[in-house]
């Protein structure tokens, strides 16, 4: 099948590339031509495990093209995939401009019949508005149909995520239509839900808001676990257990980031508004989430006072591990808040160095090196469970370290093990670990 996918971001990218893997014809479409220029010399954009060596080997088999074209991409396309950014606008919607334009381009360029799949977040109502645009400026001998295909990959598991996911979920008021998008999903053996357009739009905004909501919850139990000398791992094993709650999205931390759950939550509440319904529980997930990626640095001044001239070593800075996207990541936050306390900053990351430049540019040290982060450093915080910080020997903190002392906002380490070194150790929920550091200031 001929397909074309707009937009080759986290999600256009892998898309593309595993309908590719699938046998397609695949033609990935962006409009930064540099992203193009990079796709095209077999260089990759976006960092996801397992992605490279399925490009390569795709673009050699002549089913993978990538192009700025639109009369390339769309002419001969027999199903095109809208994959494009639809980020959060001030007042907390989503921005569907992209997705607009996309649609008109298709309507310009379209040559044959076609299946619109609509894989962005879009709020309801939105799969209408992009058939409209469609049907108002196509040639009149094509036929249209427009299917919401919402997408739930994780980054950093997105290859994986695409071949063995949970559901797949078609919406769509044309039961043709949603057969032909169905036949292309059939060999991956998922489990299918086809349903209205606009069930399938309110299925992946009250998944991520769902998702949202245990995140809050549970650090909500953490705060309180703190008050009262619990412990919030024990907890969690404890309510896990029981099968209507389930084990999994219960770790407690410094809140949830990325380009997804923060937007999407934002965008249901005003979905919700718009319609004559206060989401007061959503809200409230947003607000204790916002309220988390504080908490290092309170618990910094707490217990070493003042952080003005102090080092800090700041582990992580993309949203989750095994991404390069720093997009809502907590490290922003935090690093905002260090920079006003007077604190000098060197942050550690693998690979989102890169992505956290464009941000913020040179107002920080970066290194890739762990150690050097730690070297001579007054405090370590912990902001993304990188499987380098988590496999870091113990010592090294008091070997590296002014003074050990840690603040590990993802509970990296088990309590047991951190016990038994010469550390000031705080995490979430758990029991602080002091062994070593008194603040020589008080
Ligand atoms: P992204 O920002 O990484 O990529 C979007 C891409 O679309 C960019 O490369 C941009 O240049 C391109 N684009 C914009 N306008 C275009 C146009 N007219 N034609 C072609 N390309 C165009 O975004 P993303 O993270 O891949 O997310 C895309 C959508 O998928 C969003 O709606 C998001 O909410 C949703 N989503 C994202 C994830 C995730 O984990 N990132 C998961 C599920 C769903």
């Amino acid at each position: 099948m001929n397909i074309s996918v707009a937009g080759t971001g986290y999600v256009g990218l892998v898309t593309g590339v595993c309908l590719a893997e699938m046998g397609h014809q695949v033609t990935c479409i962006d409009i930064q031509e540099e992203k193009i220029a990079m796709l095209q010399s077999g260089r990759l954009p976006i960092y996801e495990p397992g992605l490279e060596d399925l490009i390569e080997k795709n673009v050699t088999c002549g089913r993978l093209h990538f192009t700025t074209n639109p009369k390339y991409a769309y002419g001969n396309a027999e199903v095109i995939v809208i994959a494009v950014g639809t980020p959060e606008q001030q007042d907390g919607t989503a921005n569907l401009t992209y997705v607009r334009e996309v649609a008109y381009s298709i309507a310009q360029y379209m040559k044959n019949d076609v299946i619109v799949c609509t894989k962005s977040t879009v709020p309801v109502g939105t799969n209408d508005q992009i058939s409209e645009i469609i049907q108002r400026h196509k040639p009149a001998n094509h036929h249209v149909e427009v299917v919401a295909n919402p997408e739930f990959l994780r980054e950093g598991s997105a290859v994986v995520d695409f071949f063995y996911g949970d559901r797949i979920v078609i919406g769509s008021d044309c039961h043709k239509a949603a057969a032909f998008i169905e036949q292309i999903y059939l060999p991956l053996d998922i489990p299918i839900i086809k349903t209205d357009i606009k069930s399938a739009e309110m299925i992946k905004y009250a998944a991520n808001a769902f998702l949202a909501t245990k995140i809050s919850f549970i650090n909500e139990i953490a705060t309180i676990c703190e008050q009262v000398g619990a412990n919030i791992e024990e907890v969690t094993k404890g309510i896990g257990k029981d099968k209507r709650i389930g084990p999994y999205f219960l770790k407690a931390g410094i809140g949830y980031g990325g380009s997804c759950f923060p937007k999407d939550t934002k965008a249901l509440v005003q979905l919700a508004g718009n319609n004559q319904h206060s989401f007061d529980l959503l809200k409230a997930v947003i607000e204790v989430n916002n309220r988390q990626a504080s908490l290092p640095v309170i618990k910094a001044k707490e217990i070493i006072g003042s952080l003005k001239g102090k080092k800090v070593a700041l582990l992580g800075l993309s949203f989750k591990p095994n991404t390069d996207d720093v997009r809502q990541a907590a490290s922003l936050v935090i690093i905002e808040e260090l920079r006003e306390e007077g604190a000098v900053i060197t942050a550690f990351d693998p690979i989102a160095i890169p992505n956290a430049l464009q941000v913020l540019g040179n107002t920080i040290e970066y290194t890739q090196d762990i150690r050097q982060a730690l070297l001579h450093a007054d405090l370590a915080i912990i902001v993304t469970e990188w499987e380098e910080i988590k496999q870091l020997p113990l010592e090294t903190f008091e070997l590296y370290m002014k003074k050990p002392v840690v603040i590990d906002g993802r509970n990296c380490y088990s309590l047991k093990e951190i016990s038994k070194q010469p550390i000031t150790y705080i995490s979430i929920g758990r029991p602080i670990v002091t062994n070593e550091y008194k603040n020589s200031e008080t």
